[in-house]
């Protein structure tokens, strides 16, 4: 094996995704990466490739990775990858890696995610960027995407014309978007934030045409540091907001009466069949689980319909929302900043509003 240097840029080639699966179930997340993953390989002609740890995890799931763009899928089967250890993952991957020389490596920003990604990074001298929003490596599309979500004078800036991955995440507390690339190390590493990126649709040729390559795992007890006794999972039911067609949340303007607020909005969200979410104030407060919460340190949703009732509109809500099809804004000031990306915006008593839209949808 060609011995592994990340300063030697030009021997890397290609796009992974690390495919993450829970109990044998892909997430949702992997989709999302291989849809965007596909589109970085086409700029760049190259392949993409789906890696999956697991045990036994069911052929038919792995073979539908290509039907998201994956040319090729990486399985590596070991029951010490059953569940998920840093140890055991950060070296079947890094040995991965080192034996394939990927340009780019793309990861969720999930609990897993957020524990792997830097170590693997650590492991193989390069450099991670947390929780992109955006990614791109064409620089003409790049500087299209940069009108629309920034004030600087595309224009007049000098860009780098070369095929470094621009990876794009909010900074200083989401005031800004920060973009980052990482000219002298390969893998280019990112860790992207769960349902910012759109899956294509379903390719079943796609799916037939994948090459699952089964990989020898070298990996013992010895190799891993921690020992996993017994799982225990929340009781409580947490919410689907990212994959939810309708989300009605809620602000601080339910502060008068925070249990009759969450009322009001799970009835308007029933008769739409939605989800309840909510701003970072009322989870905060204590009135809602942090699992409703969306926005910058929330989840990211892009639902066809966004109900807000009571949120001002800070910049770190309107991250997680402000690309929903239709946007309906209830606030009793009228300069509230959620109006600005309102799509049909209601000056009024959320307590007022809510009821009359819930019997208006109810009478549909
Ligand atoms: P407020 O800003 O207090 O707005 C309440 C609104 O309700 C006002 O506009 C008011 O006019 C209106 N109102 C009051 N009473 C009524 C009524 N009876 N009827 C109708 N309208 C009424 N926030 C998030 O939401 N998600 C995040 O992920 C997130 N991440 C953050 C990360 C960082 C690093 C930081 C610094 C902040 C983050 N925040 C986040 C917090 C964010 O900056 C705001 O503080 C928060 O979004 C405000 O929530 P709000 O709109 O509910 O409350």
């Amino acid at each position: 094996m060609a011995e592994f240097n990340s300063k030697d840029t030009a021997a890397f080639k290609g796009v992974w995704v690390f495919c993450e699966q829970r109990e044998g179930v892909i997430m949702s997340i992997s989709y999302q990466l291989l849809s965007e993953g596909r589109k970085l390989a086409n700029d760049l002609g190259v392949e993409l490739c789906g890696v999956v740890l697991g045990s036994n995890v069911k052929e038919e799931y792995i073979k539908a990775l290509g039907g998201y763009g994956a040319d090729k899928v990486y399985y590596c089967d070991h029951e010490l990858l059953k569940d998920y250890t840093t140890d055991g993952y950060t070296k079947v991957i890094c040995d991965l890696v080192e034996a394939n020389k990927p340009e780019i490596v793309l990861i969720g920003a999930t609990n897993i995610g957020r524990d792997l990604g830097p170590r693997c990074a650590a492991r193989l001298h390069t450099g991670l960027t947390a929780d992109c929003t955006h990614l791109d490596v064409d620089v003409a599309k790049y500087k299209e995407f940069l009108k629309t979500t920034s004030t600087i004078d595309v224009d007049n800036t000098a860009f780098e014309e070369n095929t470094n991955l621009k990876m794009t995440r909010p900074a200083f507390g989401g005031h800004l978007m920060a973009t980052i690339i990482c000219p002298r190390f390969r893998p280019q590493m990112s860790t992207v934030r769960p349902g910012v990126m759109a899956t294509q649709p379903f390719d079943e040729a796609g799916a037939a045409k994948t090459v699952v390559e089964k990989v020898p795992v070298t990996l013992s007890k010895e190799d891993i540091h921690v020992e996993i006794l017994e799982i225990k999972k929340a009781a409580k039911k947490l919410v689907d907001l990212i994959g939810a067609d309708v989300v009605v949340s809620v602000g601080r303007g339910i502060s008068k009466d925070p249990e009759k607020g969450i009322a009001l909005a799970q009835d308007l969200a029933n008769a739409l069949g939605g989800v309840v979410g909510s701003s970072r104030a009322c989870v905060d407060a204590g009135w809602i689980d942090a699992s409703h919460q969306v926005g910058q340190t929330g989840k990211t949703v892009h639902p066809r319909i966004y109900v807000a009732l009571g949120i001002s509109g800070a910049i770190q809500h309107k991250a997680g929302m402000q690309d929903s099809e239709c946007i309906i804004a209830v606030n009793k000031n009228a300069d509230a900043p959620i109006f600005e990306v309102a799509s049909y915006g209601i000056v009024g008593d959320l307590y007022k509003v809510a009821p009359m839209l819930t019997e208006a949808v109810k009478a549909l």
